[in-house]
């Protein structure tokens, strides 16, 4: 057997203690598989009097990341302390200048400095990993940096945030509010403090840019990336949906277009029958759609032990020399994604409207549409109260919601119609539109 590989692991919090806990438990059996025995000989985090109810033996302790990072004694620098920034830019920089393989399970840095870090990582011929910086413990890196290298991918989407597909999830179930599912999730530790991150869907944009890079050999980029998030979704939304036969699911969906590369993250009607309408709660999952093989992969995309699965499975790679270009060509090589604009994006529309209730109403709505080449798989007409009519004008004004499900047509004909609408006067309100996901 080989000599040992040594680590030094910056952040010991959720992922880095069950990474330290999961390679002692592992111990042997973790040896035998990767060829030789894996140690962590170095450590850091902020706090060195913190109980982790980790056992750290004989593993030193040093209190700057950059530091740990070019200790001469290690092999590997493990980074999971998160953020954009410093330490752990400067770190894993640093690391690489001084000749370590990295791994990281950072989508935020990576997201931001993917790129360049993967340039650094090349010219020095080092391994950079990140398994666990998208959908935790799905594989999907070493799907797409491996196992799918015989394909022409067209299309890969998913749910690639728990707290969002929890919220969701429940708001279906339970017909409860947006806030009152948020604030159930902070209480059970699946949702930040501060929930913009993951709820505004930037989260989701982050492990989506790199998965676009794998998939399409672009550069990094979320700038071109359009972005919603969930806040927006209504109990109706989710009721509507089930009664018309599709499930509503945050989806980071990256495809290739006749425009380009086309990202975008948005809350999104998805079949009923297709696999990821069947992911609930803190699952992630991911589909690719490819000219071989379609597939999609389901697992906990969060969680200390179903991360560090990833992390060293990445490490394991390390230590048997498997070494494969951060996104997979040269950074040379990789090319400016297109940034396809959603107004050409081609798709169904589900659009719910609230309506003044009057005569003709139905008709100019009917009209836009159809002056816009827009039609109309279906149309359901929900009264909230009574029917109202006649000349009165606070009844005249009262809402009445109409939801639309659009056949295939363009993002640029749905908001010209809905212009249209306002211009009208038929509308009370902004309408919601979401985007339908053919599976
Ligand atoms: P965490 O529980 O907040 O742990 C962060 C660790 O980094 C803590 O040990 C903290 O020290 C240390 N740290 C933070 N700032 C530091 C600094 N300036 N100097 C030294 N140490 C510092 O975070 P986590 O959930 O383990 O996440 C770690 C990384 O994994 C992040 O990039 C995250 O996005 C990624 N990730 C997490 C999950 C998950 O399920 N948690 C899933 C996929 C990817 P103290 O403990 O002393 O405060």
């Amino acid at each position: 057997m080989q000599d040992v590989l040594k680590i030094g692991i910056a952040g010991l919090g959720t992922v880095g203690a069950s990474v330290v806990r999961l390679i002692a438990k592992r111990d042997n059996r973790l040896a035998e598989a990767a060829g030789r025995p894996i140690r962590v000989t170095a450590v850091t985090a902020r706090s060195r009097r913190k109980d982790r109810g980790i056992e750290l033996g004989s593993a030193r302790w040093i209190d700057d990341p950059v530091q740990l990072a070019t200790d001469p004694e290690i092999d590997v620098f493990v980074e999971l302390m998160g953020g954009a920034g410093d330490p752990a830019k400067a770190a894993v920089e640093a690391a690489l200048a001084s000749g370590k393989a990295v791994v990281t399970a950072n989508k935020a840095l990576l997201a931001a400095h993917g790129t360049a870090l993967a340039r650094k990582a090349e010219a020095k011929g080092l391994p950079l990993n990140f398994e666990a910086a998208v959908a935790g413990g799905i594989p999907v890196i070493k799907t797409l940096r491996e196992s799918l290298l015989g394909n022409t991918i067209e299309r890969v989407y998913g749910i690639l945030n728990g707290t969002c597909n929890y919220i969701l999830t429940r708001m279906a179930e339970e017909g409860i509010a947006f806030e009152d599912c948020l604030a159930d999730a902070q209480r059970l530790g699946y949702a930040e403090a501060d929930p913009t991150f993951d709820v505004d869907g930037y989260d989701t944009a982050h492990k989506l840019s790199l998965l676009t890079s794998l998939a399409f050999g672009t550069l990094v980029d979320t700038k071109g990336m359009s972005i919603e998030g969930i806040r927006s979704i209504k109990p109706v939304d989710l009721k509507m949906a089930d009664e018309l036969g599709y499930r509503v699911k945050l989806l980071g969906v990256a495809a290739r277009t006749a425009d380009g590369v086309e990202q975008r993250v948005h809350p999104t009607f998805v079949p009923r029958e297709a696999a990821i309408a069947q992911v609930n709660g803190v699952l992630n999952a991911v589909a690719i759609d490819a000219d071989a093989v379609n597939l999609t992969l389901v697992g906990p995309g969060a969680g200390g032990n179903a991360t560090a699965s990833a992390v060293i499975a990445d490490i394991a790679d390390i230590a048997r020399g498997h070494r494969t270009a951060p996104f997979i060509r040269p950074v040379a090589m990789l090319t400016k994604a297109g940034r396809a604009p959603l107004a050409h994006h081609e798709g169904g529309y589900y659009i719910r409207l609230e309506v003044v209730d009057r005569p003709g109403t139905a008709a100019r709505i009917a009209s836009r549409m159809a002056q816009n080449n827009i039609s109309l798989e279906s149309i359901v007409q929900r009264r909230s109260g009574p029917v109202r009519g006649g000349t009165d004008p606070a009844a005249a004004a009262a809402p009445a919601p109409v939801v639309l499900i659009t056949y295939a047509t363009t993002e640029a004909a749905v908001r010209r119609a809905l212009k249209a609408m306002e211009a009208d006067g038929v509308l009370i309100g902004r309408p919601q539109v979401i985007r339908i996901e053919r599976s």
